[in-house]
C-alpha cells in the first residue's frame, strides 16, 4: 500500500518533485538491523516510562531435543535461509486458537499474533487509545492533519521528529518541557536551521546523548537547503536523507505524520508483542527475535491500514497505541486486569491456563521445525510461581474460591472467563516473564579529578573542550582527569594527582585550595565520581596566558559558564563551586 505525501498536500499549494523515488509499498526486510536512532536498549528505553522494576528472571533450561539438526540456538549461527524458514513458520501457518496452555517446547507458529486475525481485538486497541491519549498531555500529540498545506505538513513532521528523538532514552515528563522550549525558540524546522549548532547543543543540555542535537541541526539545514523544508514522508527516504533518523523514529514520522502504513517498534513495544504472541526471546541479543518482532509490527500496522482504506490516521494511531500500552499498562508490572487486548494475548492465556490448574498438552511441532528463539521456562519453575500465587491468594479469599479453582475445568472454561483475583496475580506473575531478561552489564565505575582554575584578577575560570568523538562529544569543561584504576584514592592522593595535572596547565600551582567535594554522576554504561577541585591563581602567574592546546581552552566569566554548553554533570560540578564561593 503507498500511501503518498504529495496526495496529502492541499491542491493549491505548488508540488514539489519527491526527490526520494516511489514508496515501495513491500514490507520491511525481517533481517534489518535495529535503526541507529532506536534506543540501543529497548528494555533500557521503556525503563524510562516504566516504573516497576525488572522481575528476577526465571530459572530456565534449554531444550535441545525438539531442535533439528539444522538449526542451533546460536544467533550468529543461524543461516539466513534459515532465519527465513522461521519467520515463514511463524506467520504464514493457519491462525492457532490462542487458548493452548503454555506449550513449552513448541512450533514457530505458536507465536503467530493473534492480534493479526482479531479485528474485534485491533478496535478494542484503538478504542482504548482514543480514551487514553489526551491524559499525559503530551503537546506534540495532535489530531492527524488531513488535506493539509506544505507549511502545515512541514511543521507536523517537524514536531513529530524532535518529540521522538527527544523520547529516545528520556522520561516524557521531562521531554514535554524541552519540547515546549524547543517550539517556542525555534517554531519551524527553517528557524532550527539558521541557529548555531552551539546555540541547539546548548537547548538540549540535561537531556544527554548530546550528538543527537547535533544530528538534529545538520537535519534540518540538509532538510531546508535540499528539500524545501518538508521531511521524506518514506522510511526508506528518512533513514537515507535524514542525519539521525533510524527504523523507529522514520516509521513513528511515515505513519504518525504521513499516514503511511509503517511499524515503529521501541522497548514497550518489543514488550507487549512478546506477550502477545508469548516470545519469550531476548529482544536485546537476539537479532532473530527483534527481526520477528518488527515483522509482527509491519504485519498489524498494515492489516489495521487496509482497514481504513486509502489513506488515513489509523497507522499512526495504532503505533501509538502499541506504545501508550506498553507505557502505561503493559509496563514491566503489567495490569492485566485493565489491558484492552486480553482476548489476543499468549502470556495472558496461558497464564489463566497455568492459574487454573490445566495440564500441559503435548506441542504438535509441524515439520520437525520447533521454536528456538524461546528460552524454555522449566515446567516445575513455573508450577511452583503458580502455587505460590494460589497459596498467597487463598490467603485473602474465601472456601468459596479454592473449592471452585479445585474443580475440573476445560480450556474453553478457562478461556472465556473472568479471572479471579488470585488467578490475576499468576498471570502478571507469568506475564512478567516476557521478554526473556538477560542479567544487566556491570556499570563500570570511575573517577574523575575535575579541577575549577580561578583567576584572582578578574573571576575568570578556563575551560575547555572535550574531543569531538565520544563521551559527551564537543561539549565544554573545567579541565579534567581521569584517575588511573585504582584502591586507595584518599584526598591527599588525589591532592598530588590535582596539582600533577594541573602543573601541566598553568605554571603555577600555588594557589591550590583543595577539594570541594565530590559530585557522583551515572552514565547509561559508567558511574562516574568527580572530586572537584579548587585553584586560584593570583596575576603573578606567568603561565596563565600560554597554555598549551590554546584553541581548546578559554578564560570566560561565571555568566557565560551558566550558559555555556556543558554537560549536567559538570553543571554539577559548577553549583558546588558556585556554593562554596557564596
Ligand atoms: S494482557 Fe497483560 S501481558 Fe498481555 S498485553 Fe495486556 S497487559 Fe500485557
Amino acid at each position: 500500500m503507498a500511501r503518498r505525501k504529495s496526495a496529502r498536500i492541499a491542491a493549491q499549494e505548488p508540488k514539489l518533485p519527491n526527490p526520494y523515488g516511489p514508496h515501495n509499498g513491500d514490507s520491511d526486510d525481517a533481517a534489518g538491523l535495529m535503526s541507529a536512532s532506536q534506543p540501543s536498549s529497548p528494555d533500557s528505553a521503556s525503563s524510562a516510562s516504566d516504573p516497576d522494576p525488572e522481575p528476577r528472571p526465571a530459572k530456565r533450561r534449554k531444550v535441545t531435543k525438539h531442535t533439528p539438526n539444522t538449526t542451533t540456538r546460536s544467533p550468529t549461527k543461524y543461516s539466513k535461509s534459515n532465519s527465513l524458514l522461521l519467520v515463514q513458520s511463524i506467520f504464514t501457518s493457519a491462525p492457532h486458537d490462542g487458548r493452548a496452555l503454555p506449550l513449552r517446547p513448541h512450533p514457530p507458529s505458536y507465536h503467530q499474533p493473534l492480534l493479526l486475525s482479531s479485528p474485534s481485538a485491533q478496535a478494542s486497541l484503538l478504542r482504548w487509545f482514543q480514551k487514553e491519549q489526551t491524559t499525559r498531555l503530551m503537546p506534540w500529540r495532535k489530531p492527524f492533519l488531513t488535506n493539509p498545506s506544505r507549511a502545515d505538513l512541514s511543521r507536523r513532521a517537524y514536531e513529530v521528529w524532535i518529540s521522538e528523538i527527544m523520547l529516545q532514552q528520556t522520561r516524557v515528563a521531562t521531554v514535554i518541557a524541552y519540547w515546549n522550549k524547543w517550539m517556542t525558540k525555534w517554531p519551524t524546522i527553517e528557524d532550527l536551521a539558521q541557529a548555531t549548532e552551539e546555540e541547539v547543543v546548548n537547548m538540549w543540555t540535561g537531556l544527554g546523548y548530546y550528538s543527537r542535537a547535533r544530528r538534529i541541526h545538520a537535519g534540518a539545514q540538509k532538510v531546508v537547503t535540499e528539500m524545501q523544508g518538508l521531511l521524506p514522508d518514506t522510511v526508506e527516504g528518512l533513514m537515507k536523507h535524514v542525519p539521525g533518523v533510524g527504523r523507529y523514529t522514520a516509521g513513528a514520522i511515515s505513519a504518525i505524520v504521513f499516514g503511511e502504513a509503517e511499524p515503529m517498534v521501541d522497548g514497550n513495544v518489543m514488550r507487549v508483542l512478546s506477550r502477545q504472541m508469548g516470545l519469550m526471546g531476548d529482544v536485546k541479543g537476539d537479532k532473530r527475535v527483534v527481526d520477528v518482532l518488527w515483522e509482527a509490527a509491519d504485519r498489524l500496522v498494515k492489516v489495521v491500514a487496509e482497514a481504513d482504506g486509502e489513506e488515513g490516521e489509523k497507522p499512526g494511531l495504532w503505533g501509538q497505541a502499541l506504545m501508550e500500552l506498553g507505557s502505561t499498562i503493559c509496563t514491566p508490572k503489567p495490569q492485566c486486569g485493565k489491558c484492552p487486548v486480553t482476548e489476543s494475548c499468549m502470556a495472558y492465556a496461558e497464564g489463566l491456563a497455568l492459574a487454573s490448574g490445566l495440564k500441559q498438552a503435548v506441542p504438535d511441532i509441524e515439520d520437525g521445525i520447533a521454536c528456538v528463539l524461546c528460552e524454555l521456562v522449566e515446567e516445575d519453575a513455573m508450577e511452583a510461581s503458580s502455587q505460590a500465587t494460589e497459596k498467597k491468594g487463598r490467603q485473602q479469599t474465601s472456601k468459596f474460591f479454592e473449592a471452585f479453582q479445585a474443580s475440573s475445568m476445560k480450556e474453553k472454561d478457562v478461556a472465556s472467563r473472568t479471572p479471579l483475583s488470585q488467578e490475576l496475580n499468576t498471570i502478571i506473575s507469568h506475564a512478567q516473564r516476557f521478554p526473556l531478561k538477560k542479567p544487566k552489564k556491570q556499570v563500570r565505575e570511575e573517577e574523575a579529578l575535575v579541577c575549577a582554575i580561578r583567576r584572582v584578577s578578574d573571576g575568570q575560570y578556563l575551560i575547555s573542550r572535550r574531543p569531538g568523538k565520544g563521551l559527551l562529544a564537543g561539549l565544554w569543561e573545567f579541565p579534567s582527569y581521569i584517575l588511573p584504576a585504582s584502591n586507595d584514592s584518599t584526598t591527599k592522593s588525589r591532592k598530588k594527582q590535582a596539582l600533577d595535572y594541573a602543573s601541566g596547565l598553568v605554571e603555577s600551582t600555588d594557589g591550590y585550595r583543595g577539594e570541594l567535594g565530590t559530585v557522583p554522576w551515572l552514565f547509561s554504561h559508567l558511574r562516574l565520581a568527580m572530586h572537584v577541585q579548587l585553584f586560584e591563581l593570583d596575576d603573578s602567574d606567568r603561565s596563565l596566558r600560554t597554555l598549551p592546546l590554546e584553541s581548546n581552552y578559554r578564560w570566560v566569566s561565571s555568566d557565560e559558564i551558566e550558559s555555556e554548553s556543558m554537560g549536567t554533570g559538570m553543571k554539577k560540578c559548577w553549583s558546588l563551586i558556585k556554593a562554596t564561593r557564596e
